[in-house]
């Protein structure tokens, strides 16, 4: 993560997050070299994306899938801890892709608030199960949900929300720094590096290593996204061969060729398994264990 040429100015604004207070933050990088702001705790005020979000009347959409195993191990928790946490006091349309919508459990939701459940047909690998979201994503971008939402977070679920995930993250694009590498050195950074895929970066390309398990970002930004992704994977299955970390291979291509225009510090996204990091103050949504000898098939 290199010094951002304009970092020690003070002026880096963002409709959500308002004037960006690097100096509030001077251990982190907190732009990137093209503008984009990084949000760490202390470095943005809430109420501007509150305001914003109440004057431009905003749906925030928040996609989650939970297809064989998933559903009774991660489910419920997630739910309940977005509904606290989660655009709290905005208008919310939570989707749920499944392959049991009736094994959905039921929640009482705030004002404002709708759960929809969508089915899905469950793959029989995990990895084509995590890669199919690119293609159903797509799909529902370009149908209800692309019409009800402004703005949609698409997410694992095996996490969950542990603080105030409000309006401060939304941008037209947003990607989220990975916990385990965001003081990586680039070349050590684990992108697909053969060439036959469709994800492949080569030594010297990449900005960051971002996390497939939280990306957002305005309807038509994600259709732009979504679409790449899938086209990608889909390229890369006719050839025989499935990138390194499957779809987030893929999102990385796509970040490092059309830049996001919000990057979320490791706290967005943590893995309290990493223990304490000075850099780490307020981790907002932290991973669950892994416990993939009960949940992958
Ligand atoms: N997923 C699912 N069922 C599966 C495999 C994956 O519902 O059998 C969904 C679920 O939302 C999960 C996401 O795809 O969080 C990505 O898979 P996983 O979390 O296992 O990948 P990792 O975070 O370990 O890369
Ligand atoms: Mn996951």
């Amino acid at each position: 993560m290199g010094i951002c040429p304009i970092a020690t100015t003070p002026l880096l604004t963002d409709k959500f997050t308002g004037v960006l207070r690097h100096w509030a933050r001077s251990e982190v990088p907190t732009c990137t070299s093209w503008g984009a702001p990084i949000i760490w705790d202390s470095t943005f005020d809430p109420h501007v994306a509150k305001q914003e979000v109440r004057r431009r009347n905003l749906t925030i959409g928040l996609t989650v899938f939970a297809v064989g195993r998933y559903l009774e191990k991660y489910l419920e928790r997630f739910l309940k801890s977005a509904e606290q946490h989660f655009m709290v006091g905005q208008r919310v349309v939570f989707y749920v892709f499944t392959d049991r919508p009736e094994a959905v459990p039921y929640m009482t939701l705030g004002q404002g608030r709708l759960l929809r459940v969508e089915p899905v047909q469950r793959e029989s690998r995990w990895q084509d199960v995590s890669m199919a979201r690119m293609r159903v994503l797509y799909e529902a971008l370009g149908g209800k949900l692309g019409q009800e939402a402004d703005y949609v977070f698409c997410l694992d679920v095996d996490q969950r929300f542990t603080g105030n995930f409000g309006p401060e993250v939304l941008a037209d694009l947003v990607a989220q720094l990975h916990s385990w590498h965001y003081h990586w050195p680039r070349w050590l950074l684990p992108y697909e590096r053969d060439k036959r895929s469709a994800a492949a970066l080569s030594w010297g390309e990449g900005d960051f290593y971002y996390h497939a398990a939280l990306f957002g970002g305005s309807v038509a930004a994600l259709r732009k996204l979504t679409a790449h992704c899938a086209l990608g994977q889909q390229l890369d299955r006719e050839r025989g061969i499935e990138a390194v970390w499957h779809d987030e291979s893929h999102l990385n291509k796509f970040f490092w060729l059309y830049k996001p225009t919000k990057l979320l510090s490791p706290e967005f996204c943590w893995d309290p398994k990493i223990g304490w990091r000075t850099d780490i103050h307020h981790p907002r949504l932290i991973w669950e264990p892994k416990e993939y000898a009960l949940v992958r098939n």
